[in-house]
């Protein structure tokens, strides 16, 4: 049987170890540390943000964010409604009523026209929400231009997830450089990974020293323990930020490679096949975290499940020994949101029936391509 191939398996280069064995070196094996504020400042250059704040993982950075935009019980969010549930848990978990956004064909990210009527419903009912959260989708930005301004006319915040999509690009802009702040995922299956870890980064100091303070229980900064409020044990351990700074240096090829992935899919499956790709928009450079593909459906759609096409497609390849899976099920299909409106939701809906993601491993060569090729069609 050929080797397994697995989805998005973390890629190793050999600085990860050697920047671990420099933490352990220097002692610090704690939840702070100077490989935590180098991992910061290396980050925020990196996404171009004047500063950034190391967190335990993508969802304890959402939760930080949150909690800074005062979310309570009783508030509504707007949220990306194809993504994965960490895009909206942490504000679920505070008694928040979320309200859905489907996503348009061109970029299958969060639609600003259906952005833009939610809002003006939102506003004539006088219940704004506390927050719109826009999900990067599998890399490809949102479109921040047109995001920003229906939220600035709204005076609601805009909080970018863009945990699958360091290194992307929005017209001149890093991902993650857009509304009141964003955030990043180090899990083990994203772009670079600290085996688990997330980032806060925001063109504002203040709410990234809020982020921070809070992820590492809101102490005042007196000799004793002086709280003003309760905060939360959130911070990323230094060990893990070594890892984190090692990976880093390799961004730029991770980022070649996953996009090589990408272009050598395409090239492989013939448009013939009626296989079709991810869009990309015109506006930017998506980081190409996962390749994902649209599989013709020839059955009916059954509500709320992938098609046959794809569950079948999905057998194949792992008798074949290799991992794919369907696309993040929208959130307004989810059981647990049951009760939850939502805008839109028929283009991810379609999106989910069809989709599929394929290997995509930074470390995937032409033969492992060609291998998930010929299972697929
Ligand atoms: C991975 C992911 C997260 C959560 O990140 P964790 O580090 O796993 O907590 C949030 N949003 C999206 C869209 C993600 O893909």
């Amino acid at each position: 049987m050929a080797e397994r191939i697995f989805l998005s398996p973390p890629w190793m280069t050999g600085d990860e170890e050697r920047m671990v064995a420099e933490a352990f070196a220097s002692r610090y094996i704690a939840p702070c540390g100077p490989m935590v504020d180098r991992f910061e400042q290396v980050f925020a250059q990196t996404v171009g943000q004047p500063c950034a704040a190391a967190v335990a993982s993508g969802t304890a950075a959402l939760t930080l964010l949150f909690r800074d935009l005062g979310m309570k019980k009783g508030d509504i969010v707007f949220c990306s409604d194809l993504t994965f549930i960490s895009s909206i848990g942490p504000a679920w978990h505070m008694g928040v009523e979320p309200v859905f956004i489907d996503c348009d064909r061109e970029t299958w990210t969060m639609d600003p026209g259906l952005l833009e009527e939610a809002l003006r419903d939102a506003a004539r009912a006088n219940r704004l929400p506390k927050a719109v959260v826009a999900v990067d989708l599998y890399g490809q930005c949102c479109d921040y231009d047109r995001l920003e301004a229906v939220c600035a006319r709204y005076a609601v915040p805009l909080v970018i997830d863009a945990a699958e999509a360091l290194g992307a690009r929005y017209k001149e802009r890093p991902s993650g450089t857009a509304g009141y702040a964003a955030i990043f995922s180090f899990n083990g299956n994203k772009i670079i990974t600290t085996s688990g870890g997330g980032m806060v980064v925001s063109a504002d100091a203040g709410v990234v020293s809020r982020a921070r303070k809070r992820s590492q229980q809101s102490r005042e900064p007196v000799v004793w323990y002086e709280h003003e409020e309760v905060g939360f044990n959130y911070r990323m351990s230094n060990l893990l930020a070594a890892v984190g700074l090692g990976q880093l240096r390799h961004l730029p090829e991770i980022l070649e490679r996953k996009r090589k992935i990408f272009d050598t899919y395409r090239e492989m499956i013939p448009s013939g096949s009626g296989v079709s790709f991810m869009p990309c928009a015109a506006y930017g450079e998506p980081s190409r975290w996962l390749t994902v593909a649209l599989l013709p459906e020839a059955d009916a759609r059954e509500a709320g499940r992938p098609s046959e096409r794809v569950l079948s497609a999905i057998r194949t390849l792992d008798a074949a020994n290799i991992e794919s899976r369907p696309l993040w099920k929208p959130m307004h299909l989810q059981p647990v949101f049951s009760g939850c409106r939502c805008y839109g939701g028929g283009v991810g809906e379609e999106l989910f029936a069809a989709g599929i993601c394929l290997p995509s491993g930074a470390a995937l060569c032409r033969e492992d391509i060609e291998r998930v090729s010929a299972s697929l069609v």
